[in-house]
């Protein structure tokens, strides 16, 4: 079969002729042909399926340089480089939208002091932290104070220092006062430096590699809590007697729940359920803002708990127990009660009137 002028190619591939030239500028899609007097191009049939290739993947808005790579590969490379290509804008666009929600929460909030005239809100909290029934150590960290309300989850050799230091590195917010409309910058400061911590801790570990740690924080505002969240540990609310998890766990198998490839329940039993997609310093944590409300009260929870105590039965005991304190205690005991397999912590906090 003959060569295509780059007019006839432009039309079959759908690409113009000026892109055309640039992609041959770039690599990206050489002519089979250049005549060496006038410097017409001429392309190959057979380069249609790459020529139609690189247009759909420009219109997927790929960068030029790894459009390169993925036109280099087999089909089945190339197929899954253009899944982890697109899992990253995924990723990406979904901590811009958290961003988004956390500023027009944060510009739309009024202060409920101005407005009415209710006690001021405080919160009452307590956490615990165990190394279960199986582990030999216990890597999990859990911490509440007045302002702080903390769990992080560590794993690989140096597990333990790791979440210790990520929570160590967001106490300073149970002192540093908070000014107003700064929250976003404080919270932002605050997790870069325990990512600073959880690297020197990891770095400082022999044969330390896999290291790393979760964190699920919570910053009361007065008014609000501000949360903070990466990795697989998670928060519930649970109001007016119903229990929600109001976190996304950054693992494995929730995502392929979220594209439909696998069912919650398969989920909740999957051998490698525990597969992290993100952790402090590996992609960004989501940043939220709760208004609180009297009654409310929040669970934060490493997977040591969740992943073998029912939802109905958290919020059961939620829902039962009066104060925090006997509330994390007993749900310690019945993740030890069903075998305790992994270090578990909880922290409860109840969003109530401060007297006077
Ligand atoms: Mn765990």
């Amino acid at each position: 079969m003959g060569l295509l002028t780059i007019g006839a190619f432009a039309k079959a591939s759908r690409l113009s002729p000026k892109a055309l030239r640039l992609y041959d500028e770039l690599g990206l899609l050489t002519p089979a042909r250049v005549d060496p007097v006038t410097g017409y191009r001429r392309y190959a049939p057979e380069q249609l399926d790459r020529a139609r290739l690189v247009a759909w993947l420009r219109r997927l808005g790929m960068p030029l340089a790894r459009i390169r790579c993925v036109c280099a590969l087999d089909a089945g490379a190339a197929a899954r480089e253009i899944r982890a290509f697109w899992a990253e804008v995924e990723a990406d666009t979904a901590a811009r939208r958290d961003l988004a929600t956390f500023l027009i929460d944060h510009l739309s909030w009024k202060d409920p002091a101005m407005t009415e005239t209710t006690s001021p809100l405080g919160i009452r909290y307590a956490a615990l932290s165990d190394a279960g029934l199986v582990r030999a150590s216990n890597q999990d960290t859990a911490y509440a104070g007045t302002r702080l309300l903390a769990v992080a989850d560590g794993y690989g050799g140096g597990g333990g220092p790791a979440s210790a230091a990520a929570v160590d590195a967001l106490k300073r917010l149970e002192t540093d006062g908070i000014p107003a409309g700064n929250l976003l910058n404080v919270l932002e400061d605050a997790v870069e430096q325990a990512q600073r911590a959880v690297r020197g801790v990891t770095e400082a570990g022999a044969g330390a590699d896999e290291a790393g740690t979760t964190l699920t924080a919570m910053l009361w505002t007065g008014s609000r809590l501000a949360l903070v969240h990466i990795g697989d540990s998670r928060v519930y609310l649970l109001r007016d007697g119903e229990l929600f998890q109001i976190t996304h766990d950054h693992t494995m198998v929730q995502a392929m729940v979220d594209e439909g490839r696998l069912s919650a329940e398969e989920a909740a039993s999957h051998p490698q359920r525990s597969l992290l997609l993100r952790a402090l310093g590996q992609g960004t944590p989501d940043l939220r803002l709760h208004d609180a409300r009297r009654g409310d009260r929040y669970l934060l929870c490493s997977d040591g708990l969740s992943a073998v105590v029912p939802s109905e039965e958290i919020r059961r005991v939620l829902a039962a127990t009066g104060e925090p304190e006997p509330a994390v205690r007993e749900l310690v005991d019945l993740a030890n009660a069903s075998g305790g397999p992994d270090n578990v912590s909880c922290v409860v906090a109840d969003v109530m009137e401060t007297q006077g």
